[in-house]
């Protein structure tokens, strides 16, 4: 057992999603149920310095790249002091935030300051009614004024992240475009996957990135672009003609990048998750406790690595929602 870490398809794996809770303060609409779900136990989630002993032994194997998520990862305090202890860890060179942005105007300046390089932030509407009625909460929230504090605290490039939902927030494909021109920023639209118990968030509902891009393409030209020079994933990315920033699609429904696929995850009650639509996982925390060597772990976990999901296959049935695997 040496060399780095392959899953039985030859792919290295050097990206981790780190989720660091399952809870939110959020309840959108095609991800938790209007009461959350049931939250795990607090002593079954691992703590910060768990974490990063997980994040420790995987660097010297390949891991180079890591994605703190949630649930909403803001929500989990002192989140910097987690990202101070990955950031000491040599070989990693880039950690991003996936997060709904509540928070970011007030956290920001401290993240970037502990060492986080970029965020993710989720906005599906730029309407504050329509805010509220995805998000199920009452708040002021704003996405723009979000995303520049970010930029504004050195956190970059910026990603703004949507979930096209036919009927719901379609309409406004063609506004968060148009912010492209306006800003360095990369709009990716991400096609809705109908999982765990939304279910009047149908198949109907879903709107296939050839449509998205057929549509953006009647505000100007559209000309394949490079993306942003870092954490280029499975998006696909184009430049509206004169805009400073990208538009991108990420079509879990349409296509799949399984392919290329080198990502693994990290639930918060310490399992190593090495797809997010299937159920392999093989429990880290139970030999971490116990201070055992974790390679032989992430070597089994790996060896059970799917080719690629099942979703474009419509065995849909038993998908969890993505706030619970830390999507
Ligand atoms: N709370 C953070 C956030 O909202 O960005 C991080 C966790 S959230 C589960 C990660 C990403 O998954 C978000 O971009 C969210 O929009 C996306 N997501 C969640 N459920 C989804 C679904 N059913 N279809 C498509 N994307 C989904
Ligand atoms: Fe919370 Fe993110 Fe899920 Fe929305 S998508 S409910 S913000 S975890």
């Amino acid at each position: 057992m040496s060399g780095p870490l392959r899953d039985a398809h030859g792919r290295e794996i050097e990206y981790l999603r780190i989720s660091v809770t399952d809870r939110c303060n959020f309840r959108c609409v095609y991800c938790m149920p209007p009461a959350g779900l049931e939250w795990l136990p607090k002593s079954d989630i691992l703590s910060y310095e768990e974490i990063a002993g997980v994040v420790a032994q995987l660097a010297p194997l390949g891991l180079r790249r890591l994605r703190i998520t949630g649930g909403e990862p803001t929500i989990r305090p002192q989140l910097e002091r987690l990202v101070e202890m990955l950031r000491s860890i040599p070989e990693i060179d880039d950690i991003s935030l996936s997060t709904n942005g509540l928070r970011l105007p007030e956290l920001a300046a401290t993240l970037r300051a502990a060492g986080l390089d970029r965020v993710n932030m989720s906005a599906d509407s730029l309407r504050p009614d329509r805010i509220k009625a995805i998000a199920r909460r009452n708040t002021d929230f704003d996405p723009i004024f979000a995303a520049t504090a970010a930029e504004r605290a050195g956190l970059s490039p910026i990603k703004l992240n949507v979930v096209v939902m036919r009927g719901i927030n379609d309409d406004e494909l063609l506004d968060f475009a148009r912010l492209t021109f306006e800003h360095d920023w990369h709009i990716r639209f991400i096609e809705l996957m109908p999982v765990g118990e939304m279910r009047e968030l149908t198949w109907e509902r879903v709107v296939p990135s050839d449509e998205i891009l057929e549509r953006l393409g009647t505000i100007a030209s559209l000309t394949p672009a490079i993306g942003p020079a870092r954490g280029n994933g499975p998006a696909r990315y184009f430049r509206l003609e004169g805009a400073l920033g990208t538009v991108g699609v990420i079509t879990p429904m349409s296509h799949t990048y399984c392919g290329s696929c080198n990502r693994v995850r990290l639930t918060a009650d310490g399992r190593l998750r090495t797809c997010l639509y299937g159920d392999e996982e093989v429990d880290l925390r139970t030999p971490l406790r116990e201070g055992l060597p974790l390679e032989p772990f992430f070597r089994s976990a790996l060896a059970t690595k799917p080719l690629e999901h099942q979703l474009l296959q419509m065995r849909v049935g038993g998908l969890r929602a993505l706030s619970q695997v830390g999507g």
